[in-house]
C-alpha cells in the first residue's frame, strides 16, 4: 500500500471503478480504496433473506449499464458478464386487470395505447432515431453539445414537468400513468420542471436496448468491471475507510466517489471557504425504503404482461403517482405509494434455489425516514398480484438509515447522490466549468453527485477521469 501511484480512487461504486479503469487503461498506475469489505457500493448482490436467495441490495436493472458510452466498449463479457433481457422491459398494471408493457418494439408498445398510439410514436420515435447522437450529450456535463439540433429538440420535450408533457401528448389517463411510471424514477414531484426528462431517457433506452440485468445479480456487473480492472494491473484495497487524504499513498490525482457531505469531512483537502459553503448548500433528495423477498413461487401477477417484465411500476393511476411523489417531498406518505418492483428469478434461475424465487422493490420516502413501510408496499403488490403475501418465505427491509449504514453515500436514503432537480441536474455538485474538479488541484469528484447523476452508467467516473487526465497527464489525454 505504500507504493507510489499516479492516481487513487476512493470508493468502488460503478463510478469509482469506471474512473479507475479509464485511468489504468491510459497506462497510469492506479488503486482503489474502499471502506466496505465488499466492493461495488450500491451495485452489490447479497443473500439478504435466506441461504441461496441472491438479492440486489441496491441497483437491480441496468439499462444504462448497457447504454453507457463508456461501459459499452469494455470487454466485460470476457470477464463473466451475461445480460438477461426480459421479454418486456417494464409493465404497468391497472386495477381493472389490464396492463401496458414497454416492449423494445416501439410500434408494439404504441399499439396498446388506443387513441394515444400516434402521440406515443410522435413523442418517442425521434428520440429513438437520434439516440446514438443524443446518448453522449445526455450522459455528460453541461457544455456545447456534440449534436446540437437533436439535443435542442430533446431539450424542448425534456424541460417541462412530466405532468405537462403527459397532458400535452396523451389523452388517456392510463397512458399518462404509464409515462409517469418511468418519469417517477427521477424521485421528483411530477410537477417539477425537467421531471419529464427521466421518463424520456429511460423509456427511449427501453426501446433501444430493453431493460436488461446481469445474470446472477447486479454484483456480477461489479465483479466483471473489477476483474477487467485488475487484468489491466489495477489494485483494490478493501475495508479502508478514508478520513484524511494524508492517509493515502502519494499520487498526482485523487478521485473521490463520494457525495459532497462526505467529501467535506475528509481532512487535509485544500478547499477554500467559498467552495465549502457552496458544497454545504448541496441538496439531497428523497430517500427510499427497500424490500427484498424470498418467495415460494413467482409473484402471481394477474396480468400476463407483468409476468413477462422484469420491472413493474406499481402506481395504479396517474393521480396516485402524482400524489405519492408530491407528498414525500412534504415529508408525508400516502397509503398507495408508487412502488418500483423488480423480479429477476423468472428469467434468471440462478437467483434462487430450484423452484423458488426472489423479488426486489422500493418506494420513495422522506429523506431520513426510519418508518417501516412493509405493509403498504406489500398491499400495493397484492393489488396487482392477489395471493402475493402467501408466497413469502422471508423478507428483508432496509430503511433509509440501514441503507446509509450499508453504503455511506446513500445520505438519508437518497440513491442518486443528491437531488436531481433542475438546479442540480447538469450542474452538480455546484455550477462551475468542470464540476468534477475542486479548488484542490489534486482532488476530483467522480460520484453520482456529478453529471449525469444517478444510475449505473459510470459516466460520472469517466468524465472525472478525463478531467484528471487533462490536468495532470496531458500527454495521455
Ligand atoms: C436501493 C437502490 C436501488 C437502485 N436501483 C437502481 C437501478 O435499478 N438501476 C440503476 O441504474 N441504478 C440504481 N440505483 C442507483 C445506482 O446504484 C447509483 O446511482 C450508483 O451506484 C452510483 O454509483 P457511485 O459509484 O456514484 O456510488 P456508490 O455506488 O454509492 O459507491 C460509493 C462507494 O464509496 C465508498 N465510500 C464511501 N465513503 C468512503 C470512504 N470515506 N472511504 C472509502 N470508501 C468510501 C462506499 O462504500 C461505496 O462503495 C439504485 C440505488 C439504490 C441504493
Amino acid at each position: 500500500m505504500s507504493g507510489k501511484y499516479d492516481a487513487i480512487v476512493v470508493g468502488s461504486g460503478s463510478n469509482g471503478i469506471a474512473a479507475a479503469i479509464r485511468l489504468q487503461k491510459k497506462g497510469l498506475k492506479t488503486a482503489i480504496f474502499e471502506q466496505a469489505a465488499t466492493p461495488g457500493g450500491a451495485t452489490r448482490t447479497m443473500e439478504l433473506t435466506m441461504p441461496g436467495f441472491k438479492h440486489d441490495v441496491g441497483s437491480a436493472i441496468l439499462p444504462l449499464g448497457l447504454a453507457s458510452p463508456f461501459f459499452r466498449d469494455l470487454p466485460l463479457d470476457n470477464f463473466g458478464l451475461e445480460w438477461i433481457f426480459p421479454e418486456i422491459a417494464y409493465a404497468h398494471p391497472f386495477d381493472d386487470g389490464t396492463a401496458f408493457g414497454c416492449y423494445k418494439d416501439i410500434e408494439k408498445t404504441a399499439a396498446q395505447l388506443g387513441e394515444d398510439e400516434a402521440a406515443y410514436l410522435k413523442l418517442f420515435r425521434p428520440l429513438l432515431n437520434n439516440w446514438d447522437k443524443l446518448n453522449s450529450d445526455l450522459l455528460g456535463p453541461l457544455g456545447i453539445p456534440e449534436h446540437p439540433i437533436p439535443f435542442l429538440k430533446f431539450g424542448l420535450k425534456a424541460m417541462p414537468s412530466a405532468q405537462m408533457l403527459a397532458n400535452h401528448y396523451f389523452k388517456n389517463d392510463k397512458t399518462k400513468a404509464f409515462f409517469y411510471g418511468s418519469a417517477a424514477h427521477s424521485t421528483l414531484p411530477l410537477t417539477n420542471i425537467a421531471s419529464a426528462s427521466f421518463g424520456l431517457v429511460l423509456t427511449t433506452s427501453a426501446h433501444k436496448y430493453n431493460w436488461p440485468f446481469p445474470k446472477g445479480g447486479a454484483g456480477n456487473f461489479t465483479k466483471a468491471l473489477l476483474d477487467y480492472y485488475k487484468s489491466l494491473g489495477g489494485e483494490i484495497f478493501l475495508s479502508q475507510y478514508i478520513r484524511d487524504i494524508r492517509d493515502l499513498p502519494n499520487a498526482y490525482a485523487y478521485l473521490f466517489d463520494l457525495t459532497p457531505k462526505q467529501l467535506l469531512k475528509i481532512k487535509g483537502l485544500n478547499f477554500n471557504l467559498l467552495y465549502r459553503k457552496r458544497m454545504e448548500a448541496y441538496k439531497y433528495g428523497a430517500g427510499v425504503f427497500k424490500m427484498d423477498w424470498a418467495l415460494k413461487e413467482p409473484i402471481p401477477f394477474t396480468n400476463e404482461k407483468c409476468r413477462k417484465a422484469a420491472t413493474i411500476h406499481l402506481g395504479f393511476t396517474k393521480e396516485e403517482i402524482e400524489n405519492s411523489e408530491k407528498e414525500i417531498h412534504q415529508k408525508n406518505m400516502t397509503s398507495t405509494p408508487y412502488v418500483l418492483v423488480a423480479q429477476h428469478s423468472p428469467f434468471d434461475p440462478t437467483r434462487a434455489p430450484e423452484g423458488h424465487h426472489t423479488a426486489w422493490a422500493y418506494i420513495h420516502v422522506p429523506n431520513g425516514s426510519t418508518e417501516d413501510y412493509t405493509k403498504i408496499v406489500e398491499d400495493q403488490i397484492e393489488r396487482a398480484a392477489p395471493g402475493f403475501k402467501e408466497t413469502i418465505l422471508a423478507r428483508s427491509t432496509l430503511n433509509t438509515s440501514d441503507l446509509q449504514q450499508f453504503n455511506p453515500n446513500l445520505i438519508g436514503g437518497d440513491i442518486n447522490g443528491g437531488k436531481q432537480d433542475i438546479t442540480q441536474l447538469f450542474t452538480r455538485p455546484i455550477a462551475k466549468l468542470s464540476p468534477y474538479a475542486t479548488p484542490d488541484p489534486r482532488v476530483y469528484i467522480c460520484s453520482s453527485s456529478t453529471p449525469p447523476g444517478g444510475g449505473v452508467h459510470g459516466m460520472c467516473g469517466y468524465h472525472a477521469a478525463e478531467k484528471a487526465l487533462k490536468d495532470h497527464f496531458r500527454d495521455l489525454s
